[in-house]
């Protein structure tokens, strides 16, 4: 209904009832002209009531002026208003012939703006949705169902659909997002299958030769040690993914809680190259470490972080070029806009290797993900490495960049908030 035609429908009332009003009136006023004008006022008032209740009657209820397109009608009170507006959940309203009365802000990035007044069906285009709604609607039965959302990206809800109130019957549709929780629970699948795939390859291998030493073998003293000799090979491969494993999983127990210590990030630079240098050796690569002079303290875990290093050192080495050249740099940088830190300590590890392609990149981190799963399994890599780096860098606060060429080499640069107290001597040393 127009704002024009509601005009002309309650002006319609208004007369009807002013109509029946005076002729309440003039009735008791010819008879006061008899009786005195004493009663005139008594008359009036009662021509007032007349008319209050005459008009009452003939108003519309809500629901009655809902059904008549009556879209101000105020469904809800200010303050509920105003609650529901700031609820996290999705939220619409609608009445009982499905336009929407009311869209709070969550729904608003789901559905868009303008919803009110139109149709459901014309911004929520899943049946199913549109089922529950239109059944508890008319059956007063309230539904819950899942259902999925493909675009523009996926995103997973529970929506429950309830009807409230009897003038007017409103009916609400509640959505909420189970989105992070599907992709977690995926993740863990994920994890689970690839975990028992890394496992069942080496323990297949193991398993097979142990019968053929038993078996075909049994005499035959040169294949009995080459055999033997590939069976170390992959139970060493299994030891490295269960000590992977269970880091990973420590590490991930305790990521919300701040490391305590005060440590030298050159010092830890240095002992993680040190018990790599045998295995750059054996590939005839270099390791050089420059480190600025002065540089502040980190707040950090002495073992974490050489656990960070190692694994960007051994990757370094891993797919670097064989007499190739790694060359770590520490510097101290000023931190942009970081709370609690003034400085930031930052290592880059840069090798002149095979490089990482582009698109690979944003995903090096996730867990058993590798360029070459070949290749990386040659060189005894669990796919787990630089997840277990993400993860440690995070509990400290500090940020891991990627960097890298193909055919020129990659560049992993991590950078720590220095100390408060190390920052706060070196300031004082110099004052
Ligand atoms: P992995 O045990 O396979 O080395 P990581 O998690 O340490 O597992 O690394 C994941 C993948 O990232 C590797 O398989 C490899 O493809 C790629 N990668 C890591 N470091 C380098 C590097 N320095 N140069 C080229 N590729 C790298």
């Amino acid at each position: 209904m127009t704002e024009e035609s509601t005009f002309w429908a309650g002006l319609r009332r208004t007369l009807w009832a002013a109509a029946a009003g005076s002729l309440v009136g003039a009735g008791a006023v010819a008879w006061f002209d008899r009786t005195g004008m004493w009663l005139a006022p008594l008359a009036l008032a009662a021509a007032a009531a007349v008319a209050g209740v005459v008009a009452r009657r003939l108003r519309p209820t809500a629901q009655q002026r809902l059904s008549n397109g009556d879209s101000s009608l105020p469904v809800l009170s200010p303050l509920a208003r105003e609650v529901l507006e700031r609820l996290p959940d999705p939220l619409l309203l609608v009445d009982t012939a499905g336009r929407v009365l009311f869209v709070n802000r969550a729904m608003r990035e789901v559905i868009g703006v303008g919803a009110e007044r139109k149709h459901v069906s014309s911004l929520l285009r899943t049946p199913a949705v549109l089922e529950a709604l239109a059944h508890t609607s008319a059956s007063g039965e309230p539904g819950a169902i899942e259902f999925t959302f493909r675009v523009p990206v996926e995103r997973h809800y529970q929506a429950y659909t309830a009807r409230i109130g009897s003038d007017p019957v409103v009916t609400t549709l509640l959505l909420h997002d189970l989105t992070a929780i599907k992709r977690a629970e995926q993740l863990r699948v994920d994890f689970v299958a690839n975990a028992s795939h890394e496992l069942r390859t080496p323990l297949a291998a193991v398993t097979g030769f142990i019968e053929t030493l038993k078996g075909p073998a049994k005499d035959d003293t040169a294949a009995r040690e080459k055999f033997l000799g590939i069976m170390g090979v992959e139970a060493a491969r299994m030891r490295r993914l269960i000590e992977d494993l269970l880091s990973l999983s420590r590490i991930e127990l305790n990521e919300h809680v701040p490391p305590l210590g005060e440590v030298s990030l050159e010092t830890i630079v240095r002992e993680a190259a040190t018990a790599l240098a045998p295995l750059a050796q054996a590939d005839g690569i270099t390791i050089s470490i420059d480190a600025a002079e002065g540089l502040p303290k980190v707040t950090g875990e002495r073992d974490e972080l050489i656990q960070v290093f190692q694994n960007l050192i051994h990757n370094a080495i891993k797919y670097g070029r064989e007499d190739g050249k790694v060359a770590i740099l520490l510097r101290q940088m000023p931190s942009a806009g970081r709370r609690g830190a003034d400085a930031l300590v930052v290592a880059s590890v840069h090798d002149d290797g095979e490089g990482i392609p582009q698109e690979a990149i944003p995903r090096l981190t996730e867990r058993f993900y590798r360029v070459d799963v070949k290749r990386s399994r040659e060189r005894g890599g669990t796919g787990l490495g630089l997840a277990i780096v993400k993860h440690i860098v995070n509990r400290h606060n500090g940020k891991l960049t990627i960097e890298s060429r193909l055919a020129e080499g990659s560049t992993f640069t991590v950078s720590l908030p220095a100390s408060r107290k190390s920052v706060d001597a070196a300031v004082t040393e110099v004052l």
